[in-house]
């Protein structure tokens, strides 16, 4: 399918940059049934590595999963089980691309993973072996602005030309959809608001940091508290513990949200405690970005009102320039862990359109030839 005449590449570049207005109209004016392309999103998390083909509304038409590789495997362990999975789902759907969400850092181009946290990837160029492996186009994007991208195009997030999504797991996940594109920085690295200090001289977090902000608003902040007052011998905690068949170690996130649900005292006033980190951690960005809508999604967050109640309590009282300003809602996520996943995958579909242009236009420009 290349072209034996090196001024087709030069035509076609612009437009595989996604670069002018001329690039820009010709994807508006392409026919809908491309825009409704399936594609493949990958989510690769600590634990386990899911990939599923979409469909142009943001439905997830098949999923697979595999194990994620040992941190101390090498970078090539990690492309093969990705490679895998694809292949497979590449045998049964008419896929036309590939985007990879990874928690970790992801430089501007989308191109290098600069750090992943649960992978060995230091600068890796994910991107670039991927789609030398595969032959399809590929997108490599940070795991929490892919999930974004889906709430802003599928779920709590549309039709809001400026929100922040915050993805509460392990950590804080944080992303900015700004006029219908994610807000990456200048180097690729914006939304790392769980590392803002909050607490000087507060909890050690593992970035090497004191007092960040996902250190007191987090799924691993709800079960520390929770753990120190098993550790205090607390009374309190003592149905919470029997909850978690009395060890120390079966108390986790779910379990404190099940806990709450339930009505138990201690489970609510940790969601509350970690509810209230939460809004006035979203006062600060409210301060800073202003966005129209925040959306909170993770684990934690299935907690529902018993988080985001205190949450936008919190706000509220913390909110700069409160009662003369209008202020941005908080809300609920709406796709749940897929999300990761189906941005990913849309994502993607951006680059499968000026990929399938590109083949038009090789096509065409070899007809006239
Ligand atoms: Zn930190």
């Amino acid at each position: 399918m290349t072209s034996p005449h090196g001024t087709t590449r030069q035509a076609v570049l612009p437009t595989l940059l996604g670069l002018g207005p001329r690039a820009e109209r010709r994807r508006r004016a392409l026919p809908p049934g491309i825009l409704r392309l399936p594609t493949i999103g990958i989510d690769i998390g600590g634990t386990k590595v899911v990939a599923g083909v979409v469909d142009g509304e943001g439905k997830v038409l098949e999923k697979l999963r595999a194990d994620t590789p040992d941190k101390n495997k090498s970078a090539k362990v990690v492309e093969d089980v990705i490679v895998d999975l694809v292949l497979r789902l590449a045998d049964r759907h008419d896929v036309h691309a590939v985007g990879v969400g990874a928690a970790g850092w992801v430089d501007a181009e989308r191109s290098r993973v600069l750090f992943a946290p649960h992978l060995n990837w230091r600068n890796e160029p994910l991107q670039e072996a991927l789609s030398e492996r595969l032959r399809f186009p590929v997108v490599v994007e940070n795991d929490a602005n892919a999930a974004a991208w889906a709430e802003w195009r599928f779920g709590a997030g549309r039709g809001e030309d400026h929100m922040v999504m915050l993805t509460l797991g392990t950590g804080i996940g944080g992303a900015v959809v700004r006029d219908g594109y994610v807000d990456r920085g200048k180097y690729g690295l914006a939304g790392e608001f769980g590392h803002m200090q909050v607490v000087p001289g507060g909890h050690r977090c593992p970035c090497g940091n004191r007092g960040c902000w996902e250190q007191y608003s987090s799924g691993n902040a709800l079960v520390r508290d929770a753990r120190e007052l098993v550790a205090e011998e607390s009374p309190v905690v003592e149905p919470l513990l029997a909850l978690a068949g009395g060890a120390v170690e079966g108390i986790t996130g779910p379990l404190v949200t099940e806990a709450a649900r339930a009505g138990d005292p201690v489970a609510i006033e940790l969601l509350y405690e970690v509810g209230t980190w939460l809004g006035v951690g979203i006062a600060n960005l409210a301060a800073a970005l202003d966005p129209g809508r925040f959306v909170i999604g993770g684990g934690v967050s299935e907690a529902g009102d018993l988080l985001l109640g205190p949450a936008r309590e919190a706000f509220r009282r913390t909110l700069t320039g409160r009662g003369f300003r209008p202020e941005a809602v908080v809300v609920h996520a709406a796709l749940g862990n897929e999300a990761g996943l189906v941005g990913a995958a849309d994502l993607a579909r951006q680059v499968a359109r000026r990929f399938r242009t590109i083949k038009r236009h090789r096509v065409e420009r070899g007809a006239e030839a």
